[in-house]
């Protein structure tokens, strides 16, 4: 004999029951998996502190040398630099002690810049690399640091140059 429409709905209840706590464990379950990785992240940054920086290791952001004449450091029309010195890609590439993030807030105009990649490796591998950065808010650089103006734009309420 057929099964009956009322027993057919019972069983899809009881197996839509079911899916439903499956879906309730994967979610603990990535949930979870997620903190594991947060945490190895954090380990690791926190291990690569032992790794001492060379900041003798430096090109401009494009990977060429740093001319002698420090020419690089004259302001275009909008308040940049003509250059700008990061770390080399080799030095980099020995381990970042913070997240690499790309834009911070300025905090007392609140506007938010975003930065090449290599700047913002360097910040990532040598966090008291810098003195100062650009705010195109205001078209000047301002201090980094403890002391700084600058805030990193990822939630954290990291100072930049900490
Ligand atoms: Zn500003």
């Amino acid at each position: 004999m057929p099964e009956s429409p009322e027993s057919l709905r019972a069983s899809a209840a009881r197996l839509n029951a079911e899916a439903n706590r499956y879906e309730d464990h994967a979610r603990k379950l990535r949930s979870d998996a997620g903190l594991l990785l947060t945490a190895a992240t954090a380990a690791e940054l926190k291990a690569n502190e032992a790794i001492p920086v060379d900041r003798s290791r430096q090109t401009l952001t494009d990977g060429s040398p740093v001319p002698d004449d420090r020419s690089h450091v004259e302001l275009k029309d909008n308040g940049q630099q003509r250059g700008y010195v990061v770390l080399s890609e080799e030095e980099r590439a020995r381990g970042f002690v913070r997240p690499v993030r790309r834009s911070y807030v300025h905090d007392r105009c609140g506007t938010v810049t975003t930065m090449s990649q290599s700047i913002a490796e360097t910040y990532s591998r040598c966090p008291t690399f810098y003195s100062g950065t650009y705010c195109c808010g205001c078209g000047r650089h301002f201090p980094v640091g403890e002391d700084g103006e600058f805030t990193w734009d990822d939630g954290s309420g990291e100072k930049v140059g900490t």
